[in-house]
């Protein structure tokens, strides 16, 4: 009876808490200019789609959605945050492709910030190829921070142009890649997406409305590039542009052995392979698991009981994935290019594979998985996802202690298994996103997804190669990184921790914006 007595008085308590908070937030709101009032959303059903995200796994209920017509509105919902005594707390949401909730409040107000898309009128993405202005950095697209890349990708091409680095995935928005990095096979090339923007526009936690770039108000640049959404909201950012090829060669090369495997990948990435223009333009990799369903759609069908076979025997086959772009000019020589590399290579003889796909097929490949997981059902369900950066001095032992270790020896089926090396060169080190100090790292990507009942035993695996890599002393860093205590936020950012700090004191002195990274909250 103590028991149950003391359970309900914590839940009554937790319930006049929460009541009180509503009531309050409430009473604040009461006190808002109308052009925020007027934008608020409270209907239950627009509450509860903010109050989850790709990952399924957190779920905070934010106390309204803000429908933003303009940018004003935002500086304007931010300086009426920053008046009150009890400051209320914002998230920009972009396509809410987080993970941990991290474009997510408890009780704070959600900006949707695709509502922009709307105010912009069409304009949200200008390309400009001919400015005289232009003319020191090249072309150039002036994107909403609240554009999703595919659409970038459209406009772009119309011009015969294109941005240099991607994501693997383009419906994510610009603004919440930009918080991140966005990486994919081309940054050991051009470096992450954040190494490719040459100005922002950004709303300040301080509600000021600030263009920034290398050379003016570059603290809040560098801050906000990786900045996990801290310091302010990006409106727009200026993105490098290149000539646009028109098709691709997409090869796959299959391995036994993984220090043949991250061998040549980092002989890919490194100037001898990158020996003049018959560069590789893309560089990937991923684990093949002796584990059902595995996805052989890229292979040839005859080649499947092959491919199963080498799988079987194995236990786990590494894939380098590998492209070269080309267009009419220079289809001539690109066979020639992809045969300089592939001589080199050390693959199992005859386990080369190969597809000839447009540039846009290539680059939006993952949304035909997108609509076949849709078709499924298995689009919106859990995804305990964990992204890793390893020192390349270390990836042995990782391989050993990861892949060997855990992923295989454990009787949980693992998704799809991401691996593939960048240079550190491409990073800004002002910026503040952070990588290991190896001048080559890796990004280790378990892309996992499961039914709820599965979801604390992938949980549970991530931790243990978590805790694998603390033991074995690997300076590892987490990508999009979730889910920590304040010790580990310090541990994460390193000897950056400092400054980042000093930033948030800057530009966001009350705290208010991106709570649900939980770095400051
Ligand atoms: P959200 O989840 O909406 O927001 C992310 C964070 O940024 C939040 O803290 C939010 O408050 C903040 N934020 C959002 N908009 C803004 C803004 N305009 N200004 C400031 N802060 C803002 N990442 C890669 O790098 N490479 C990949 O290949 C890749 N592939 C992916 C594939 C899939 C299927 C998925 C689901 C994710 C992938 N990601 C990849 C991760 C993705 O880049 C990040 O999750 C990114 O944050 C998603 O963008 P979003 O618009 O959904 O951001």
């Amino acid at each position: 009876y103590y028991k149950i007595s003391k359970a309900l008085i914590v839940l009554c308590l937790r319930c006049i808490v929460l009541i009180t908070q509503a009531q309050s937030r409430t009473w604040s709101f009461l006190q808002a200019p109308k052009e925020i009032t007027l934008k608020l959303i409270r209907d239950p059903v627009t509450l509860s789609l903010a109050s989850t995200d790709y990952g399924h796994i957190v779920h905070d209920n934010p106390f309204a959605i803000f429908a933003p017509s303009s940018i004003s509105d935002i500086s304007l919902l931010i300086n009426f945050s920053n008046s009150l005594a009890i400051p209320i707390t914002i998230a920009p949401r972009g396509q809410a492709h987080s993970i941990h909730g991290q474009a997510m409040t408890n009780d704070g107000v959600v900006v949707n910030m695709t509502e922009l898309n709307g105010f912009r009128n069409g304009d949200g993405i200008i390309v400009v190829s001919d400015d005289t202005t232009a003319t020191t950095i090249g072309p150039y697209a002036d994107v909403g921070g609240e554009q999703i890349w595919i659409d970038v990708l459209h406009a772009t091409l119309e011009r015969g142009l294109t941005p240099l680095s991607w994501t693997d995935y383009l419906y994510l928005s610009v603004g919440g890649t930009l918080s991140n990095a966005g990486i994919s096979g081309q940054t050991f090339r051009f470096g992450p997406q954040i190494s490719n923007v040459h100005e922002l526009d950004v709303v300040t936690g301080k509600g000021d409305l600030v263009t920034c770039s290398a050379e003016n108000n570059s603290e809040l640049f560098y801050a906000v590039l990786g900045g996990l959404g801290q310091f302010g909201i990006i409106t727009r950012a200026r993105i490098a542009l290149g000539p646009a090829p028109t098709r691709v060669k997409w090869l796959r090369l299959l391995y036994n052995n993984f220090s043949a495997f991250s061998g040549d990948q980092e002989y890919l990435i490194s100037v001898n392979g990158r020996n003049e223009t018959n560069a590789a333009d893309y560089v990937e990799g991923f684990l093949l698991l002796n584990q059902p369903p595995q996805d052989l759609s890229f292979y040839p069908e005859p080649d499947h009981p092959r491919i199963t076979s080498l799988v079987t025997q194995y236990g786990i086959i590494y894939v380098i994935e590998l492209v070269k772009y080309y267009d009419n000019s220079t289809q001539e020589h690109v066979d020639e290019d992809v045969n300089f590399w592939v001589e080199e290579l050390k693959f199992v003889p005859t386990f080369m594979f190969e597809k000839d796909v447009s540039y846009e097929e290539f680059l939006n490949r993952v949304h035909a998985d997108e609509l076949f997981l849709r078709s499924q059902g298995l689009w919106d369900i859990p995804h305990p996802w964990l992204n890793l950066f390893v020192p390349a001095s270390r990836i042995s032992d990782f391989d050993e202690g990861v892949f060997k270790g855990i992923i295989l020896q454990q009787n949980i089926t693992a998704g799809l298994v991401i691996i593939y090396p960048m240079n550190r060169t491409k990073w800004d080190d002002n910026m503040s996103a952070v990588t290991p100090h190896d001048d080559v790292f890796y990004v280790v990507s378990f892309l996992h997804s499961t039914g709820f009942d599965k979801l604390e035993e992938f949980q549970a695996q991530n931790q243990q190669i978590l805790q694998f890599c603390a033991n074995a002393g690997i300076g590892i860093k987490q990508y999009l990184p979730q889910n920590k205590t304040q010790e580990e936020w310090e541990k994460q950012f390193g000897p950056k921790w400092k400054t980042f700090k000093e930033r948030k004191a800057q530009f966001d002195p009350n705290s208010i914006l991106s709570p649900g990274q939980g770095i400051f909250n």
